[in-house]
């Protein structure tokens, strides 16, 4: 039996431009039909071309291909027309490298090895979560982090960057910096990135705090590619609440006009709550980041752990359906074009399992290499492979709880 969801268009809650600092928007910068066809068109010959330098077989290149188209569309749910361009490089995934890059081609390579022998593949690690620091201004109701907050630093600056080469030693494309609030930790930050982004696109995930214009500047000139800013609500003193400090609102809405006059990739991040569904936000909340001219929304579901352990967050089946709707809606349906990618991980890992795992780990402010940052999954700690002086972390045998893992 099929099931309809209505989207929600309209709220009768406040305005964000309630807010009194109306941000002066950036539009982002649209990729005409064309641009995208071309874009698309030569990423198809990239494909071709290292399928044929790396697999060699026509029949293994043929299923390689074949499944990742297949896992493409299991990963999207419908045909996605966005992309964008900055700074030179085209993204149409908050989590596959801009192209072109020599970090582009890099995750193909291993995607397609993976694809086309799995049994042989011994799997590359091609996405590292680092959470640097454990110090944090906020408080928020779903921090995930919430039991290693505001303790002393784990690692001092040359820890971190040790850490980083390590996994880069293991293939890490894509580093995403988090914490704690890692722009309390700005200039560790700075270093570590110019240090990381000879071999891995680098982002940072942040409230906003200390996201200045400055900030934003010394990130971009660093070599760092985006920021995803979390924005819980586009009502202030919602958001606010959420978060329980009286100026995160105006600090992440600041950042992300800091981080867009850059020329920073911008997401929002957001943690879909049921009320918030309920309440008919999702909408709204869309037309409060196209205005604010992010690229990409990541919806993320609560998870009842940190902060949030022990409490009834979980989503319901009507929620999920919606958000999953919402998802493909808003990415595929023409009306939708100039709003922002939205990026729902709920959606595949119910499909087809989860890339944490066999793709992605979460290193934790205290060390701990978890899965995720959302499954407390610890299987070693990096702090005990950098006092022991080894050069290799063991196999990575935590997998997503919920989920599984994708081949
Ligand atoms: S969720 Fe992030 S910003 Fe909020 S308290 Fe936890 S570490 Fe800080």
């Amino acid at each position: 039996m099929e099931t309809t969801i209505i989207i929600p268009q309209k709220t009768n809650a406040p305005s964000y431009v309630s807010y009194s600092a109306k941000p002066t928007v950036l539009r982002t910068q649209q990729t005409s039909k064309l641009e995208k066809w071309l874009v698309s068109f030569c990423k198809q010959l990239t494909l071709f071309y290292l399928a044929c330098i790396t697999i060699k077989k026509p029949v293994q290149i043929l299923k390689a291909y074949r499944q990742l188209m297949q896992l493409r569309r299991q990963t999207w749910g419908a045909q996605v027309h966005k992309m964008y361009k900055v700074d030179g490089r085209y993204y149409n995934n908050l989590y596959n490298p801009g192209w072109p890059s020599a970090a582009y081609n890099a995750f193909l390579k291993d995607e397609l090895l993976r694809h086309a022998f799995p049994l042989q593949y011994t799997g590359r690690l091609s996405m590292v979560f680092f959470a640097i620091t454990r110090k944090c201004p906020l408080r928020c109701e779903h921090c995930f982090e919430w039991d290693n907050l505001n303790k002393k630093e784990t690692f001092t600056r040359e820890e971190l960057i040790k850490i980083v080469d390590l996994y880069q030693q293991q293939g890490a494309i894509q580093i995403h910096f988090s914490g704690g609030e890692p722009m309390v930790r700005i200039h560790d930050l700075v270093e570590v990135i110019k240090h990381a982004k000879k071999r891995s696109e680098c982002f940072v995930l942040t409230s906003g705090f200390n996201l200045t214009a400055t900030n934003a500047k010394r990130l971009k000139e660093a070599g760092c590619k985006g920021v995803v800013v979390s924005i819980d609500h586009y009502i202030p003193e919602l958001h606010n609440g959420f978060r329980r400090h009286a100026s995160s609102f105006e600090q992440a809405v600041n950042g992300v006009q800091h981080a867009l006059h850059a020329g920073l990739v911008v997401t929002l991040s957001i943690c879909v709550t049921k009320s918030f569904i309920d309440g008919g936000h999702l909408m709204p909340y869309m037309q409060f980041a196209k205005t604010l001219g992010a690229h990409f929304v990541q919806l993320l579901e609560p998870k009842n752990i940190g902060h949030y352990a022990n409490k009834e967050v979980l989503l319901e089946e009507t929620h999920i359906l919606q958000l999953e709707q919402f998802f493909k809606s808003i990415n595929s349906d023409k009306k939708y074009k100039d709003f922002p990618f939205v990026m729902y991980h709920g959606f595949h890992q119910r499909r087809v399992g989860c890339y944490a795992g066999s793709r992605s780990i979460y290193i934790d402010s205290a060390g701990d290499v978890n899965a995720c940052p959302f499954c407390h999954t610890k299987s070693y700690n990096v702090g005990d492979i950098l006092r022991a002086k080894r050069k290799q972390t063991p196999m990575k045998e935590n997998r997503c709880p919920r989920f599984g893992k994708i081949a």
